[in-house]
């Protein structure tokens, strides 16, 4: 491998060469200036590196090379192999080519290769070849060499995606290249839990949603919000359509109470729902959520969402205690507190206390969030009874910190309060939240029914940098 410098000393290129069985691979790379580094499967260039001798070009490789500067690679010639060689597939963890010699060696030598050549080059993402052991991501060959798929990583895909280098496929190129464009977006809350919301149906298609979430989300210094939610069409043709919420921080949830009513409010505005829908139904996380419009002159403008059931064992929370988790002592920031763990599809602690506003929450909320009790962090909510069947709470919610409302978070509370004596089930109780009031009902069998407002605030088109 060598390293190229301009007339100025400026680091300007790389040269590689790797001698394989039947002859050189070499890989001549320039680097533009101010663009993006990707590091390519060699074959969708064109380089006839393929086990049968022969490349995959892809026309829409072309158009990237316009915009960012695609370094060339093919793991299994530098992990070694010959080209031509025996076709390989992964089985049970291992390569293994059509003849039967495992090759796992070589494969996993080449994606070290890959992953060193990243980090030197500092490449942003790598675009490599669909379904291949080495490259593909997502789905691969099963090892029947049959040609049917399975779900599963290529064995460079998988290093380079472990070590935070997003991985894309050939047929990502075209939303690579959208990336560069205007993102129109709708600013939303439901009692002031506020999101972003990003058409995925008919919209300009987003690669990277965890990092728009993070770009886009960050108070005083864009737009600001609690997260994004892009809402992309259903994978069953009988719902309405599939929401994916992503925190501030870029972690996804899985569901949001408030989120879901601005998510049917979205898509009944859009035109996505036929105008006399009574009720959608919207694929997430957490399974698939019914939700009930409320209108007034034809407009939606609230919903009432199925939630599920809560969830109070441990194993389903999750909760590392081995029964249910009901007023227990937990130590957090240095104090003792009593509480009750529900799931709600996302795990919630909800502590009873006589007075929640007191409380300082940007020091005690991330004790709860990352507690080792639970293994996936934990929302928290403050909770005080403030009369039969009324809660007045304050949540910290895992990857976003304090926020005005948390529609999962209000659930869980009413019913840890039935669980705890406060309210009763079957009957609708009113939960004040920092941002406005919610209803929440929980039956007697545990079924919460969520109740609440949902308001578009303005619509703009978000330019990336
Ligand atoms: Fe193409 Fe990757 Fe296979 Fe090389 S290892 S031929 S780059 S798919």
């Amino acid at each position: 491998m060598d390293l190229c410098y301009n007339e100025n000393d400026d680091f300007c290129g790389i040269f590689l060469q790797k001698r394989g069985n039947y002859g050189i691979m070499e890989t001549a790379i320039y680097v533009k200036e101010d663009n993006m580094n990707i590091l390519i499967s060699a074959c969708l260039l064109g380089v006839p590196c393929r086990y049968d001798g022969k490349s995959k070009p892809c026309p829409e490789a072309a158009e990237l090379a316009k915009v960012h500067t695609l370094i060339p690679f093919c793991p299994e010639c530098f992990g070694g192999l010959p080209t031509p060689r025996e076709p390989s597939e992964i089985t049970d963890g291992r390569v293994v080519n059509r003849v039967g010699a495992d090759v796992t060696g070589e494969y996993r030598r080449g994606a070290e290769e890959a992953l060193k050549l990243c980090r030197m080059l500092g490449c942003g993402c790598a675009v490599l070849k669909e379904k291949s052991p080495s490259c593909g991501h997502g789905k691969i060959y099963d090892g029947t060499f049959t040609g049917t798929l399975t779900d599963g990583d290529g064995i460079t895909a998988a290093l380079l995606a472990e070590n935070g280098i997003p991985v894309y496929g050939e047929s990502d190129i075209p939303v690579l290249l959208s990336e560069t464009e205007e993102i129109p977006f709708t600013k939303m809350h439901g009692i002031g839990n506020d999101y972003i919301y990003i058409d995925q149906i008919r919209g300009v298609p987003v690669a990277d949603m965890s990092a728009l979430a993070v770009e886009m989300s960050s108070r005083h210094f864009s737009i600001g919000a609690d997260g994004a939610i892009f809402i992309c069409p259903p994978e069953d043709p009988a719902n309405h359509g599939r929401m994916r919420m992503f925190n501030t921080d870029g972690s996804e949830g899985k569901m949001c109470g408030n989120g879901i009513r601005c998510a049917a409010k979205f898509l009944c505005d859009a035109g996505y729902v036929p105008p006399e829908a009574g009720e959608i139904r919207i694929e997430t996380l957490s399974g698939v959520k019914t939700v009930v419009l409320q209108k007034e002159n034809g407009r939606c403008t609230g919903a009432a969402v199925e939630m599920g059931k809560a969830i109070f064992a441990p194993e389903r929370i999750p909760v590392l205690l081995p029964e249910e988790c009901v007023q227990m002592p937990l130590e957090a920031a240095g104090q003792t507190w009593k509480i009750t763990a529900v799931s709600m599809g996302n795990p919630h602690a909800i502590v009873f206390t006589e007075d929640p506003e007191s409380l300082p929450l940007e020091e005690i909320g991330p004790f709860f969030a990352g507690h080792p009790l639970f293994p996936e962090g934990v929302n928290a909510e403050f909770v005080r009874a403030a009369g039969r069947n009324r809660l007045e709470m304050r949540v910290w919610e895992r990857g976003s910190g304090e926020t005005f409302a948390c529609g999962t978070g209000a659930c869980a509370a009413v019913a840890a309060a039935i669980r705890c004596g406060y309210c009763d089930a079957g009957v609708p109780v009113t939960v004040l939240l920092r941002g406005g009031e919610l209803t929440v009902t929980v039956s007697p069998d545990w079924d919460v029914t969520l109740e609440g407002p949902a308001e578009t605030v303005y619509s703009g088109i978000w330019r990336r940098k």
